[in-house]
């Protein structure tokens, strides 16, 4: 142990001698003078030493200091993959991709052979790779399969201030790991300063400190509260492009429609300057943005660039040669809403530590200005010091039934640093339940056994495993896949009519889940061809991601033996599947287009998009995929059902009688109440059986 000598012969300084174009020289040179000019490499042999003493490290340095881009490689080269892969995991995939592609060429080597990286239904490594850039759920369900990690010889768990879900978790799983396991390395890092709760909680592991090299920057707060942060922007980003001296603009935004939006105004408006402005390029970067296109940040260039991101460019993504940052002030979250007892995408204020997070990326390479499009006042007495931590936020039903399949039973005692709610276990616990994965005493069912199998949310894989009953598997395995990739209708500006009515064709009056099958399985009956996508304004990429996500998800279901079978013509099967899955969002029509949630009397709308909507049918019960909340609650994926389904599937929330006559108020209040009293005596089950293990 610890013995982890320099030596030249290790596989980096092979592989350096196998490399075979001179040419390649020049270019690899100046990529050792960029790894160099690091601030992480004047610190590379003391900060080894440090991890050579000491299982556990808590590394700390400012974002582009080179934490993730370069301690896989200083293990490599120090020789810590003759053990094992040095896995490194980040809470977001585009930055797993990203960073992995990156090491990839400072190593001068193919993506997938020395370093790969491993995100949900998408595996880039080969049983050459000993640098694994990976999601932190990726690692997490390889903790289920493989319980002391034993392929890995370090585990570098980066971007840890961001507190995500899957990395929360994973802290206590790998707690318990290294105590088992005395040859495993395990890194910790972070962006922020308060690292020292990560120490405490590793048993007072060391924080390492890399030396920051940052200019000072300048922030100019709004002095009005900003109304319209999109149009703000754009009107800032102008006046800096016309006013300021060369350097990029980052602009912080919410998410994927408030860049576009912001991306498409701004071009408008230069463009509205004429030919004498100056030319900038606009470069917009977040999640669902194909990965070719988030390359594009990264790309040099002589005219000015504007890049328009979600909180991914705040620590896990560096663009170089930023000097202006425009910070909106919020950014998206996945919120756990008790009204709907779900978890929705919400628009919500940054923390403080965002905030200076953000300023920070405008001074990386030389002075710079950052404006805040709100005010002092807003910052110093709204926002919050920190963020709170997702596992404090988000609906655990995954995570429980995860925990569950490791055996950890007692998860009110689980060793979380934080831990969430205990309202929110049992709100969890409670949903799967409803869909038949616990058993009353809150034990893995066989079901829910199979249901952990599957990297999806417990409705989507409850559906799967339905499937087999009614003899449709081949049609959820599609329709699953449809819902597991971004939307794949292509809505080009100024073709949006032409783009519209061939979405209209495809259209099932009943189904928007049966619209995405009737999608593909045209698709498929076309050779799965890309001339036959592109003249019906099908993104042929995400079709071709949904085939691959497919044939990943049918794996799955062969090694349960199930087998792929489909129903034929015969979709009222399927969509009694989905209200299997579905039947806790049933709604039920209320006015023309207008429905009110079953269980909780809540308003919602169909969403313009929906097949449902556009034709003008509405039926009298419906299920829905998601609520999406806006100035609106819209139901997103909405099927037709049959009310017996709903009470042959829910019993615990629905009857026959009641889904047939209309029922009074106060049979329904009987209702609600039994519903809750159910949920109190499961919860109260649930509670005594975690309370009485040990
Ligand atoms: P940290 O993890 O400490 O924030 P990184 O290792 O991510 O730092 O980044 C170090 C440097 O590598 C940054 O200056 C960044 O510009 C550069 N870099 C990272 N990813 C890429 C990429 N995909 N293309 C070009 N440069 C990159
Ligand atoms: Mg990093």
């Amino acid at each position: 142990e610890g013995n982890f000598d320099y030596k030249a012969d290790s596989q980096y300084a092979k592989s350096m001698k196998n490399f075979e174009a001179i040419s390649d020289f020049a270019r690899s040179k100046t990529v050792k003078q960029q790894r160099e000019y690091l601030p992480i490499f004047s610190v590379r042999d003391e900060l080894l030493n440090v991890i050579r003493e000491n299982r556990i490290v808590i590394i700390v340095g400012e974002t582009g200091s080179g934490k993730t881009t370069q301690l896989t490689q200083y293990l490599y080269e120090e020789g810590y993959t003759k053990y094992g892969v040095i896995g490194c995991t980040q809470p977001r995939r585009v930055a797993a991709v990203s960073v992995a592609k990156r090491v990839s060429e400072e190593m001068s080597c193919k993506l997938g052979e020395i370093v790969g990286y491993a995100i949900r239904f998408e595996d880039c490594t080969s049983e050459n790779t000993v640098l694994k850039y990976m999601t932190d759920g990726v690692l997490l369900r390889e903790s289920l399969n493989e319980a002391d990690l034993d392929q890995y010889s370090a585990i570098i768990m980066d971007e840890a201030h961001e507190r995500s879900l899957h990395t929360d978790v994973l802290f206590g799983i790998l707690k318990k790991i290294v105590a088992r396991r005395r040859d495993l390395r395990l890194i910790i890092t972070s962006a922020t300063m308060n690292a020292q709760k990560f120490s405490e909680f590793f048993g007072g592991a060391p924080i390492y400190s890399i030396p920051g090299r940052t200019f000072p920057v300048d922030t100019i707060f709004s002095k009005t509260p900003v109304d319209d942060y999109v149009d703000m922007a754009v009107k800032q980003a102008i006046a800096i492009h016309l006013q300021q001296p060369p350097g990029d603009i980052l602009i912080f935004m919410t998410g994927q429609e408030d860049i576009m939006a912001t991306c498409v105004l701004l071009n408008e408006r230069i463009a509205e300057l004429g030919t004498a402005a100056p030319k900038i390029k606009v470069l917009p970067i977040y999640s669902q943005l194909p990965s070719e296109n988030q390359a594009k940040i990264f790309e040099k260039s002589d005219i000015r660039k504007c890049v328009v991101a979600t909180n991914i460019a705040e620590t896990s993504l560096t663009v170089d040669g930023v000097k202006y940052v425009i910070d909106t002030g919020f950014c998206k979250l996945k919120v756990f809403n008790p009204k709907i007892g779900m978890d929705a995408l919400q628009i919500t204020p940054i923390s403080q530590a965002n905030a200076n997070q953000r300023q920070g990326r405008a001074g990386r390479t030389g002075p710079g200005i950052c404006y805040r499009l709100y005010t002092d006042t807003i910052y110093r007495e709204d926002l919050l010091e920190n963020n709170i931590p997702e596992i404090q936020r988000t609906n655990l039903a995954n995570v429980v039934l995860l925990l569950k399949s490791l055996n950890i039973d007692n998860l009110l005692q689980f060793d979380f640093m934080d831990p969430p709610p205990q309202d929110n276990i049992l709100n969890s616990m409670y949903q799967l339940w409803i869909l038949g994965a616990l058993n009353d005493t809150g034990g893995l069912t066989d079901l829910g056994k199979k249901m952990v199998e599957f990297p999806l949310d417990p409705p989507l894989s409850k559906m799967l495993l339905e499937s087999e009953k009614y003899r449709c598997t081949s049609e959820l395995l599609t329709i699953v896949s449809m819902l597991s990739v971004p939307s794949v209708f292509y809505r080009p500006k100024d073709r949006e009519t032409d783009a519209d009515s061939a979405r209209e064709k495809f259209f099932v009056p009943e189904s928007d889940h049966l619209t995405l099958l009737n999608v593909y399985n045209q698709w498929k009956n076309n050779g799965y061809r890309s001339d036959w996508a592109n003249e019906h304004f099908i993104h042929v990429k995400a079709l071709r991601k949904v085939r691959e996500v497919r044939a990943q998800l049918l794996d799955i279901m062969n090694s349960l033996r199930i087998e792929e079978m489909s129903c034929g013509n015969n979709w009222d099967m399927v969509r009694k599947v989905i209200a299997s899955g579905y039947f806790h969002n049933s709604a039920k029509i209320k006015g023309i287009g207008e429905y009110v949630n079953m269980r909780t009397g809540i308003p919602c709308i169909l969403h313009p998009s929906s097949a449902l909507f556009s034709l003008g049918y509405t039926p009298d019960y419906i299920v829905y995929h998601e609520l999406t909340m806006t100035s609106r609650e819209y139901m997103q994926y909405v099927t037709a059902v049959d009310p017996y389904w709903l009470a042959e599937l829910g019993p615990m929330f629905f009857s026959t009688k009641d889904t047939f006559r209309e029922i009074d108020r106060k049979r329904r209040n009987e209702k609600k109440m039994q519903a809750e009293e159910d949920m109190k005596r499961i919860q109260s089950t649930l509670l005594n059986q975690t309370q009485s293990v040990e």
